[in-house]
């Protein structure tokens, strides 16, 4: 048993997709990483301009992947959707048309999972919030699609809803598709929102188990964090480099209870020793890390605390 789980163990980063390679870059770089999955934004994560799906070299791309065994990824949505915002009709409006494009993007890409930020109520209130976010996603998945939303675990800076489990269960009890919904568990985010994952994992897992169901996780997002427990900030730590720890994540990564479930890393990039005016992916070392702890020491002496964000 053991050992087909660690067959199916996923893995993998953000990788990005850009020039004129697009996602077959995204796809080249994974396999640089040796992961054997990956995440993408459709385009620059803090704007909306994106290329003709045409210009994505999607078959190019697909095809590499199957050379490669990689069976699965998932691509996150642009931060600026915003469901939550209830002062400004208008963003709201824009929000609802842009998750229909990345869903019908991800859908064009061959991925099954679009992860989003649920959304920032910007004084409106949490529950005001909540209904927004609700009813913007019943309108953008009342569209038939075999793609899901996973909604992300959130740090709670600012007003961001979503740093507590009771509020996600919330949206998934407004929600009138529920195969359409599911989570994306952040675990920097689930520790700077107050959550003890570095003691407890399987703890923090079983409240969420609570609340919406620990079946509902399509992804995990692997970070340790640069803050304490509880500090809302939101700033991702390079593995083994942060308050979360390296033995904690460990056991995510490993916890049996999710064969298949891909790890994304989104942990920071590293100031090159050789020209710190250049930075260096960690992903290939922290992959080869979490799929087996034997160079965990090594890998650890390599990374540096980083102040790439
Ligand atoms: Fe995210
Ligand atoms: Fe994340
Ligand atoms: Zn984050």
């Amino acid at each position: 048993m053991e050992a087909l789980f660690e067959r199916d163990l996923q893995i993998g980063s953000h990788v990005r997709m850009r020039g004129s390679r697009m996602m077959l870059g995204a796809v080249e770089e994974a396999l640089s990483y040796r992961a054997n999955t990956f995440m993408v934004y459709t385009g620059a994560p803090q704007n909306a301009r994106r290329k003709p799906i045409g210009e994505l070299r999607i078959p190019e791309a697909q095809a590499l992947m199957e050379q490669n065994n990689i069976r699965q990824f998932v691509v996150h949505a642009p931060y600026l959707i915003n469901l939550g915002n209830v002062q400004n009709p208008e963003i709201f409006r824009q929000s609802v048309t842009l998750l229909l494009w990345e869903l019908e993007r991800t859908k064009q890409m061959g991925s099954r999972v679009l992860i989003l930020h649920p959304g920032a109520h910007v004084g409106a209130g949490i529950k005001a919030g909540i209904q927004s976010i609700a009813a913007g996603l019943n309108e953008a998945l009342s569209v038939p699609s075999d793609v899901c939303v996973a909604l992300e675990t959130m740090a709670g800076k600012g007003s961001e809803i979503g740093s507590r489990f009771e509020e996600l269960a919330d949206i998934f009890d407004r929600v009138r598709y529920p195969d359409r919904l599911r989570i994306c568990f952040d675990t920097c985010h689930v520790h700077d929102a107050g959550y003890d994952i570095k003691t407890n994992p399987e703890q923090t897992l079983a409240e969420l188990d609570h609340y919406v169901g620990q079946k509902q996780i399509a992804v995990f997002h692997i970070n340790d964090s640069k803050n304490e427990r509880g500090s809302r900030k939101d700033r991702h730590a390079n593995i083994g480099k942060g308050q979360i720890g390296a033995a904690a994540l460990y056991r995510l990564v490993h916890d049996p209870g999710f064969p298949g479930v891909p790890r994304i890393l989104e942990t920071p990039w590293y100031p090159d020793p050789a020209d710190p005016q250049k930075s260096l992916p960690p992903y290939r070392q922290e992959i080869a890390w979490l799929q087996s702890p034997q160079n965990c020491s090594a890998f650890l002496d390599t990374v540096s605390t980083s102040t790439v964000s």
